[in-house]
């Protein structure tokens, strides 16, 4: 018997999201794009909390596409911040949301500090037969106090997760899912479409 295709609209202009999403996601799960669904539009993230900012994101691409859909919201907690930039991590240095002005502020405001913990925290909201549901990834581990790597995105390079010796940055995609939050969130997001799909 061919397998049945399940198809979710990923609501996301983040194409780094993308690829590790598409990296994580396997048959008999197949991602659709906001390019490759007509759908060009910046998604607001105006919420105080990576869940409201999750559903938002996921609800307008909902309404505009009425197919399965998911979307990730995921912030960046340092415990000596008071869990900041949190959900602000995309604009903790401005609305020019720049990967290296974002670094630069987050190391410039930990100098001196040697309580280094924090923990990447997604959001998946999932929009499947018009019900909502939420899943969590957390990855725990300790902000660098240098920069290191090339690979990934956003913080990847002040980032080692416990149980690494190296940044995100400097792991492949592959190395880096073994521990990554986005990783997490996905599995269960998995897991509970297999258990749908199986009642
Ligand atoms: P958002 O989920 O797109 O709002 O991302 C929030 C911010 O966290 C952005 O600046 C991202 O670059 C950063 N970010 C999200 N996920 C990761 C990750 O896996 N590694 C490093 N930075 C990330």
């Amino acid at each position: 018997m061919p397998i049945q295709r399940i198809i979710l609209v990923f609501a996301t202009n983040n194409q780094n999201k993308v690829k590790e999403i598409r990296s994580i996601l396997a048959e008999p799960f197949e991602i659709i794009t906001l390019t490759e669904a007509g759908i060009d539009i910046d998604i607001p993230e105006p919420h105080d909390s990576l869940e409201a900012n999750a559903s938002e994101k996921s609800g307008t691409i909902h309404q505009l596409t009425a197919k399965n859909c998911f979307s990730e919201d995921t912030g960046l907690e340092v415990d000596a911040l008071n869990g900041e930039p949190g959900v602000k991590s995309a604009r903790y240095a401005g609305e020019g949301r720049d990967f290296q002005d974002n670094i630069n502020k987050l190391l410039a405001n930990l100098s001196n500090q040697s309580n280094r913990r924090a923990r990447f925290r997604t959001v998946v909201s999932l929009i499947w037969e018009e019900k909502e549901y939420l899943f969590e990834g957390i990855c725990e581990g300790q902000i660098t106090l240098d920069q290191k790597g090339l690979q990934g995105f956003g913080y990847d390079p002040i980032f080692i997760p416990d149980g690494a010796s190296v940044t995100f940055a400097e792991m492949t995609m592959e190395e880096k899912n073994k521990f990554s939050h986005r990783k997490k969130a996905i599995a269960k997001l998995v897991n509970f479409l297999q258990t749908k799909l199986h009642e």
